[in-house]
Order: structure tokens, then sequence, then C-alpha cells
């Protein structure tokens, strides 16, 4: 039977995506954890998700795969805007705003996806499309999973209710393979082998 290498590692790292959604989030709700724990586990698990969400996207450009590591990064960077808003360093503060911080604007993964839509039709060069495909997934999936406690805000029109946590996850998965395939498979200069890439079993 002949199976691509690259399928199997988009299966495991679905399977890692939805174990470490499972571990963060039962760990976010553990109301026995300090609020510190429950903070660090909330933001490794926002960069896990964006790294494994980024790496099955990029799956077939493995030169590109340094990419995964900034969406990562910008994954859990973006509650930095909660200290930002609360113009503190304090926890208490940053986590008890009245309002959700700019960067939970799903505005924002709107207008990258728009941008990137746009540069494809366009052709424009390789790496703008990369930059906002990461962009893209890194703001997608953080308010996806953001969105299963306090909906998605779309300021200044309107906020919707938050979503069933199973549709989070479905949606989770779903992300980076909308964009590995309308996007990243049209990449014209980083194209592989795929003759290398098959195994049998
Ligand atoms: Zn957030």
């Amino acid at each position: 039977m002949i199976i691509h290498k690259n399928w199997v590692i988009n299966v495991t790292l679905s399977a890692v995506i939805v174990a470490t959604c499972f571990v963060g989030d039962k760990k976010l709700h553990a109301i026995n954890e300090k609020q510190i724990v429950r903070a660090i586990f909330d933001n490794v698990t926002h960069g896990l998700v964006g790294l494994f969400a980024c790496a099955i996207a990029f799956v077939d450009n493995w030169d590109k795969m340094y990419m995964a590591l900034i969406c990562m990064f910008i994954s859990s960077a973006i509650d930095l805007d909660h200290f930002i808003a609360a113009k503190s360093f304090r926890l208490s503060e940053a986590t008890n705003l009245q309002s959700r911080p700019f960067l939970h604007n799903s505005l924002i993964p709107l207008i990258f996806i728009i941008l990137l839509v746009t540069c494809h039709l366009s052709s424009q060069n390789d790496y703008v499309i990369m930059i906002l495909t990461v962009l893209s997934i890194a703001f997608s999936t953080h308010h996806i999973r953001d969105a299963n406690r306090r909906g998605l805000l779309f300021a200044p029109f309107f906020q919707m209710p938050p979503i069933p946590y199973f549709l989070y996850i479905g949606l989770t998965l779903l992300i980076p393979f909308i964009f590995k395939a309308f996007i990243i498979s049209e990449f014209k200069y980083t194209r592989l082998n795929m003759s290398s890439m098959i195994i049998d079993i």
C-alpha cells in the first residue's frame, strides 16, 4: 500500500493539535490552579496550536518550515495586548479588562485573509504570501480558541456568542488545511519533488 509521507505527518500533527487543546483547556479551567499557572498554560497552548497548525500548512515546503516557529511566537504574542491595554504588567489587571484588547478584534485575521487571497490571485511574491499565511494562521487559530470562551468580536460592528467546544476544535483542525490547499500548494518556486516524499508499506 502506498501512503504519502506528508499525510502521515498531517494526521499525526492533527492528533497532536487536539491533544494540545484538550490538555491546555483542561488546565485553563482548573479552578484549583493559580492564575499564573492557568495563564502560562493558556499562552503555551496558543503557541503550540499555532506551531503545529502552521507545520501542517507548510508540510509540502520543508525548506520554509521555520515559518512554523514564527507562527508559534505570533500566536503567543497576541495576548500581550492585554498588558498593553491594562497599561500594567500585573496579570490580575491584564485579565480583568472592561473590553477585549485591540489584537482580539477578529477584523484583523479577516483583513489578513483578504490580503492573502488578493496577493495570491495577483501572483505576488511568495514571501509576501508566506508572511500573510503565517499571520492568518496565528491570528485565526488564536481567535477561534478564545471564541470558545468569549465569542468572536468584530469591533465596532458586532460580537458573536461563544462557539461550542467541538466547533472550535473542528475549525482549528480545518484552518491549516484550507491554507494548505489554496495557498501553500500554489508556491511557484518551492515545490519539492514529490517522488521523494512517498513511502511504501
Ligand atoms: Zn487571546
